[in-house]
């Protein structure tokens, strides 16, 4: 694999740069460089612009509507946006229910949906996890039954992200309880507004709102709503959680959070010296740093393969796992770097600002809250056990 990049890919990312400075708004921008909590409205102001562009939907093919971007095209555009303080693109229209769509849609589907998430005008969330069934997805139990034209769907999902700010969910409901747990299950999109649906917070770790609870109480959904066949959704979940996962391993976020850490060092005192002096903690520096590395460079391997016709395989599994374990890393030496900083920890502080004044310096604020909430990445996604399960079974054969 040649790494080096051609003269064309280097315009490419001054063309990215240009782009990125031109059209991230400042306010968006300050708050991902602070790391504060983002909005609706900040996502949508980002997503909107790079639409525009045909950049939103950057993994689709361009039959899809998608820039068609080369493996390397791809990986400029993360880091650009990345190092520009871009916020990540929320995946659940763009990477998750989108290729679903174009891959097992019907056509009146596709150019129902597609559009909408090329430009970010609708926002969707996934409606997977059940209470009971989160590893166990196939054990889920909201039921979709069909009268006529249209399901009536009961039950409820949980952990469900951002779905305060949805318009549409798209859930794996059981349409056959008496077929085989995997056999029976559909892919529906459901729109939020439909009458029968709650939504109800949950509160995270670091105070904040962040995942909700969502109920479906005789809630009616047209049949022209079932993606793919009846009973055979199940092929479409599975589609859709390799590209979950190879999203999930966030190699330019995590470079972004090895380089605030470094800047916490070198301002942090240890015996009246910067801390990154201190040879024990530069070595953990570099230790993660080399693990960031290995990790960049084994996702392009599978990116590579990608472009060569193939589908996201078991290797998204060790992406998973690895690139979750760099991000609660990143998080656990910066609690160490800022030391007692960490320690007058004001919850809610990353979403709502608090009444209390933080001590401290203002880097170390938010240390504690981002810890909190980055102990979510080994679980979602597919637990980091789970995820070693599948590896052991599909790599190691055992
Ligand atoms: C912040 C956050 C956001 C999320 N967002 C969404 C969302 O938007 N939509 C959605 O559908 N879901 C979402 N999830 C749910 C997520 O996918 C599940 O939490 C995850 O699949 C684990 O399921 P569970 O919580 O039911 O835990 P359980 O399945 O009950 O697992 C509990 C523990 O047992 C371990 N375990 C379970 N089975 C095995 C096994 N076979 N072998 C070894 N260990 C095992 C797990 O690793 C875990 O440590 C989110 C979760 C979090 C934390």
């Amino acid at each position: 694999m040649d790494l080096a990049f051609t003269a064309e890919e280097q315009k490419f990312a001054d063309d990215v740069r240009t782009f990125v400075k031109a059209n991230l708004p400042a306010d968006v921008r300050d708050k991902v460089k602070n790391g504060k909590h983002l909005g609706r409205d900040d996502y949508m102001r980002w997503q909107q612009a790079l639409g525009k562009k045909g950049w939103l939907v950057y993994t689709w093919p361009k039959k899809h509507g998608g820039p068609g971007f080369t493996p390397a095209q791809r990986y400029i555009f993360e880091n650009v946006c990345a190092e520009e303080y871009a916020p990540g693109i929320i995946p659940f229209g763009t990477k998750m229910v989108g290729p679903v769509i174009y891959t097992f849609g019907s056509d009146e589907q596709k150019a129902k949906f597609l559009p909408a998430i090329r430009e970010s005008t609708v926002w969707w969330c996934q409606g997977y996890s059940e209470p009971g069934s989160g590893s166990d997805l196939a054990s889920l139990r909201t039921k979709a039954e069909k009268h006529g034209d249209h399901y009536i769907v009961n039950g409820s999902k949980t952990w469900n992200t951002m779905g305060h700010w949805a318009d549409w969910i798209f859930c794996l409901v059981r349409t056959d309880p008496k077929a085989k747990p995997q056999e029976g299950i559909s892919f529906l999109l459901i729109d939020m507004k439909t009458p029968g649906i709650t939504v109800k917070p949950i509160i995270m770790a670091d105070g904040g709102h962040e995942v909700n609870e969502v109920f479906f109480d005789n809630v009616k959904v047209p049949v022209a709503n079932l993606v793919g066949k009846e009973n055979e959704g199940w092929t479409c979940a599975k589609f859709l959680l390799a590209n979950e996962r190879l999203g999930i391993a966030a190699v330019p976020q995590s470079k972004r959070g090895v380089e605030a850490l470094k800047d916490i060092a070198r301002a942090e005192q240890d015996n009246g010296k910067p801390l990154i002096e201190n040879p024990s903690f530069a070595e953990k520096i570099a230790d993660l740093e080399i693990q960031v590395t290995a990790l960049e460079f084994t996702e392009l391997r599978v990116l590579s393969q990608m472009a060569q016709g193939g589908q996201p395989g078991p290797e998204v599994s060790g992406l998973k796992i690895r690139g979750s374990e760099i991000q609660q890393r990143i998080t656990e030496l910066t609690m160490e770097a800022v030391g007692e900083y960490a320690a007058p920890y004001l919850p809610g502080l990353l979403w709502h600002g608090s009444n209390e004044e933080p001590v401290g310096p203002e880097y170390a604020h938010l240390t504690a809250p981002r810890y909190f909430n980055t102990r979510k990445t080994t679980i979602y996604g597919g637990s980091n056990e789970i995820q070693k399960g599948i590896i052991s079974k599909m790599v190691l054969g055992l």
